[in-house]
C-alpha cells in the first residue's frame, strides 16, 4: 500500500465548504441506540447456510423504522427469496425535489463463521479491550447498523433533505443465488435509482499504528469473470501417443495468454490515482507516471510500470490461468484438459467481448471458451454488460467526503481507487449510476479480518463511523 494525497482540485479553500464546524458527536442515547443496531445485527446469523437467515435482520431493522414513525411505503421488505428479504428505506425530501436520490447500499449478508475456528461466539455481540467482536463487525454490519441509527436519528430530529435519502440493505453479497444489489436495480429500480450510490463496502481509513495515514474511496471497480477453457481428444493408450493431444493444445493456448498482454488503458479515476501517486514517487517511477498521462501516453513507461502488479493491475484487463485439470489416469492419453481462466475487466468492456479476445488470442478452434457465472453456471457465451467507463470523481460526494473525513483524521489524504475486487456497486454501475466506496472504518493494516478468524472493530472506530455518517447524510442531503 502506499500512502497518496488528495489533488482532486475539488474543494477550494475559502469555498463554503471549508467553513469550519465542529463536526457533531453523537449524543449518549444515539450512541446507545447505535450500539444496540449493532448488536441486534451481529446476534442474527445472516450466513448463506441453512442457519442463516437475512430476512430475519431485515425484518428487524424495518420494525425499527416503522416503530420510529417511518411510512409503510417508505420501509419496503421485498426479494425473490423467502429467507433473502432486502429492506428499501428512503427518508423523503421536503415537498417535490427534481434532485434525483442518494443510494447507501449495504449487505447483510455475513460469511460464514465457526464457533471452533473463534476464541468467543461469532454470533455474539461481545465487547473486550475496546473492540466489539462478532462476525460482521468489520465486513459489514458495522456500516449497517451505523446507517439504520443515522436514518432512525435524522427522521427523529425532523430532518428533511433536499433529495430523497435510500438506505438497501441486501442480501446474499458474500454468496448465495439472491443477490439483493443486482435483484433491486434490475426488478426494481424506481425504488433504487440514485444520481449515485455510496457504498460502504469499500475503501475506508487505513491506520497505522493509531495514526491515520490515507483515506481510500473505491471509485469503479473491475469486473470479476471466469472461463473455462476446454481441450477434448479422443485418447486413448499413452503407449501409441497421437500427434493431437488435449494437454498440449491447452498448455499451448494457455502459454499464448502467458505472452498476451491487453491494452494499456487509463480512466478518470485511474488518472486521478496515478496523478495523485506520481506525487509520492520519485526518481523513473514518478517520471514514468507522469509519462502515461501524457497525451500520446508513453507506452514504454507503462510497460516498466506494468513490472509491478498492482500497478498493472491498474492499467489493463488482466486474465490469468488460476486451476488446470486433466486426464484421467497415468498411462491413458487425455480426453479432457480443462482451465479456468480468470479476468479482472476493465470498466468499459463486457465479460462477452473479453471471451472473444480470448478465443483469438488462443487461436485454436477446437478449444472451446465458455463462461462461468458467480454461482458456478457454465455458458457458451458471457454477459454483454460492461461496467460504466467512470466519470471523474464527483466534487459533490468527494468535497464533503475530504472535508468530513480531516475533521474526523487530521492531514489524512483522500484518494479515488480502482478496486480490483468486486462489490455490489457493479451491478449498479452496469446500470450506469457512478458508485463510491468509502466505509469511514478506521482499521490498521495488520488488522483486516473480514471474513476470517475473531473479526473485530475498534470501538471508536464504530463511533467515528457514525459522526462521518450522520454528517456526510446531511451534507448530500443538504443542510
Ligand atoms: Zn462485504
Amino acid at each position: 500500500m502506499l500512502i497518496l494525497t488528495v489533488s482532486l482540485g475539488a474543494v477550494c479553500p475559502g469555498s463554503p465548504l471549508f467553513a469550519q464546524s465542529p463536526l457533531p458527536t453523537a449524543s449518549a442515547e444515539d450512541r446507545a441506540l447505535a450500539r444496540g443496531i449493532f448488536k441486534e445485527l451481529i446476534e442474527i446469523n445472516t450466513t448463506d447456510t441453512p442457519k442463516g437467515n437475512v430476512t430475519a435482520a431485515t425484518s428487524a431493522m424495518q420494525k425499527r423504522f416503522l416503530d420510529a414513525g417511518f411510512a409503510a411505503e417508505d420501509v419496503r421488505l421485498l426479494g425473490p427469496d423467502a429467507q433473502k428479504q432486502n429492506l428499501v428505506v428512503r427518508l423523503r425530501a421536503a415537498g417535490l425535489t427534481t434532485e434525483k436520490p442518494v443510494l447507501f447500499l449495504c449487505h447483510m449478508d455475513v460469511v460464514e463463521a465457526l464457533r471452533s475456528d473463534w476464541h468467543t461466539n461469532p454470533f455474539e455481540f461481545v465487547e473486550k479491550d475496546g473492540y466489539y467482536y462478532g462476525r460482521g463487525t468489520q465486513d459489514m454490519k458495522e456500516s449497517d447498523a451505523a446507517l439504520v441509527a443515522t436514518f432512525l436519528r435524522l427522521h427523529r430530529e425532523g430532518y428533511k433533505p433536499k433529495r430523497d435519502l435510500i438506505l438497501a440493505l441486501t442480501a446474499d453479497e458474500e454468496g448465495g443465488k439472491f443477490n439483493g444489489a443486482n435483484w433491486l436495480v434490475r426488478q426494481h429500480r424506481e425504488l433504487v435509482d440514485a444520481a449515485f450510490v455510496i457504498n460502504p463496502d469499500a475503501g475506508g481509513v487505513e491506520l497505522e499504528h493509531g495514526r491515520a495515514v490515507v483515506a481510500d474511496v473505491g471509485a469503479t471497480e473491475k469486473v470479476y469473470s471466469d472461463f473455462q477453457i476446454t481441450a477434448v481428444n479422443a485418447g486413448g493408450h499413452s503407449s501409441r501417443p497421437r500427434p493431437d493431444n488435449a494437454i498440449y493444445e491447452l498448455t499451448a493456448a494457455l502459454n499464448k495468454l502467458a505472452a498476451y498482454v491487453f491494452p494499456f488503458e487509463l480512466n478518470e479515476v485511474t488518472r486521478t490515482y496515478f496523478t495523485n501517486l506520481a506525487g509520492q514517487e520519485s526518481g523513473q517511477t514518478a517520471a514514468d507516471m507522469r509519462a502515461i498521462l501524457a497525451t500520446p501516453p508513453d507506452l514504454a513507461a507503462a510497460a516498466r510500470l506494468s513490472a509491478e502488479p498492482s500497478f498493472n493491475s491498474n492499467l489493463r484487463t488482466t486474465c490469468v490461468a488460476t486451476r488446470l485439470q486433466a486426464g484421467h489416469a497415468n498411462n491413458a492419453l487425455a480426453q479432457t484438459a480443462q482451465a479456468n481462466v480468470n479476468c479482472r475487466i476493465f470498466p468499459g468492456h463486457s465479460p462477452e467481448e473479453i471471451r472473444q479476445q480470448l478465443i483469438g488470442i488462443f487461436g485454436d478452434a477446437k478449444l472451446s471458451v465458455k463462461y462461468v457465472s458467480d454461482a458456478g453456471e457454465v455458458s457458451d457465451t458471457a454477459p454483454e454488460r460492461k461496467a460504466m467507463v467512470p466519470p471523474a470523481p464527483i466534487k459533490e460526494v468527494f468535497a464533503p467526503l475530504t472535508r468530513l473525513t480531516q475533521e474526523i483524521w487530521p492531514g489524512t489524504p483522500v484518494t479515488p481507487v480502482m478496486e480490483n475486487g468486486a462489490s455490489d456497486s457493479i451491478y449498479f454501475a452496469q446500470a450506469g449510476i457512478p458508485c463510491y466506496g468509502y466505509s469511514a472504518i478506521a482499521l490498521e493494516r495488520d488488522d483486516d479480518r473480514a471474513h476470517g478468524q475473531d473479526e473485530r472493530l475498534p470501538v471508536d472506530s464504530y463511533w467515528k463511523s457514525l459522526d462521518f455518517f450522520y454528517a456526510f447524510s446531511k451534507a448530500l442531503g443538504g443542510e
